[in-house]
């Protein structure tokens, strides 16, 4: 990459929401000139990219004409068109990370198999392409309650989940290709963000638990380091360590676990970009996550994975029960805390459970940095 330092980089960022913009700020301090594409003129990105490109992120034409205008093309969503990104990749444009990876990724039965095929410990699994099918299963005794059925392609935050306890539950079995996965008693969910670069050197980022808003489904409380053991802590890096290396992957990839009732460590699912759950790196981390998904795509050397700070992360979600222009509530407040750093995102409405920002709280000890965030919780409120 000849241009690298150069001023005349062009990064081609595709999706312009607030993962879009914390990367187009870590970009700039290097000097990169960013574009992006979104359909919406006032996403998030688009008020501090060099550049923004008004289309669709599911349309061949758009991803294609975009990718021919900058040197280096990467995502921060999933659902991309593959095929023009393909066709880019065949005319010789830098796609980071590669479009055959997000096509995997793309689709959870292939995910499934490729963890179970590389010894990545994952709950166990069978796919099925349709509702009857899964029914028929239960009726000849091949498929047991309970279960958790994921629609292969298109879910996101819990939408495209449906958890069926009892035979009473099948009518809400969701309609398309499935994987079907075993019902896991989950003690803590916690996430690890592993980088690559093209010569290969990987490095992890420490373990965030995730604390979950259960009528949302959306996490509430990201706290980093997590409070598990440290062999288990070390294990969830070694296997993003491994997946990251199996998949050959340049970039990032968000590698989410399920820790079992037995302290057993399986994989729920992983995402090839920089991630919610590593938000809190750009306070409490030598290198944030979006510094250091550029130097892996960029092929420079990974920085520093060492924490400054415990961090407790909160997500800024719009109250339920109310949209519209949105107004923030409480945020001199929470600021007079000491270790309180708040990111809105610049979206211009509110939704209930929207992500509108975050804030992410560090203190020289985790119990310090919780009593402040449950201060901060508590003060800040997002609505119209
Ligand atoms: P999404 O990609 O939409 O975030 P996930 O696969 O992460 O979907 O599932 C959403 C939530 O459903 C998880 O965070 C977890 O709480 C629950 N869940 C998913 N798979 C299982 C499972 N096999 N057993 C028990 N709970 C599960």
């Amino acid at each position: 990459m000849d241009k690298l330092f150069t001023s005349t980089l062009k990064l081609g960022i595709i999706a312009g929401g607030q993962l879009g913009k914390m990367l187009i700020q870590e970009a700039s301090k290097w000097d990169i000139a960013t574009y992006v594409l979104d359909e919406d003129p006032q996403c998030p990105a688009a008020s501090i990219a060099t550049g923004h490109v008004n289309g669709s992120l599911s349309d061949y034409r758009a991803v294609y004409e975009f990718g021919k205008m900058v040197d280096i093309l990467t995502y921060e969503i999933e659902s991309i068109n593959i095929d023009a990104l393909f066709a880019l990749k065949k005319e010789g444009l830098h796609i980071m990370p590669d479009p055959s990876i997000l096509e995997l990724i793309q689709d959870k039965g292939l995910q499934k198999e490729f963890y179970a095929g590389h010894q990545i410990p994952t709950a166990s699994f069978t796919l099925f392409e349709t509702r009857q099918q899964i029914i028929e299963a239960t009726q000849q005794g091949r498929l047991a309650f309970p279960f958790v059925q994921k629609l292969r392609k298109g879910g996101y935050d819990g939408r495209g989940v449906c958890v069926i306890n009892t035979a009473d539950d099948l009518d809400e079995l969701l309609k398309g290709p499935s994987v079907i996965e075993e019902k896991i008693a989950i003690d803590k969910e916690i996430a690890v963000i592993a980088a690559r670069n093209n010569s290969g050197e990987i490095k992890c980022f420490p373990v965030v638990e995730m604390v979950f808003d259960a009528r949302a489904n959306l996490v509430e409380e990201l706290i980093c380091p997590s409070v598990i053991s440290e062999p288990l802590a070390r294990e969830a890096q070694q296997v993003a360590a491994s997946l990251i290396g199996a998949l050959g992957l340049c970039g990032l990839l968000a590698v989410e676990f399920f820790v079992d009732i037995n302290g057993k460590l399986l994989v729920n699912e992983s995402a090839p970009r920089p991630h919610n759950s590593g938000h809190h790196t750009i306070e409490s981390v030598i290198t944030s996550q979006f510094e250091q998904h550029l130097r892996a795509i960029l092929n420079l050397p990974l920085g520093s994975i060492h924490m400054k700070m415990p961090a407790v992360m909160i997500n800024l979600l719009g109250e339920e029960g109310n949209s519209g222009p949105v107004v923030y509530h409480g945020l001199a407040e929470a600021m007079a805390i000491e270790g309180v750093n708040v990111h809105l995102y610049g979206k211009k409405i509110t939704r209930p459970f929207r992500k509108m920002g975050h804030v992410t709280i560090i203190a020289p000890n985790m119990r310090e940095a919780l009593e402040r965030a449950d201060r901060v919780k508590n003060l800040i409120k997002v609505r119209s």
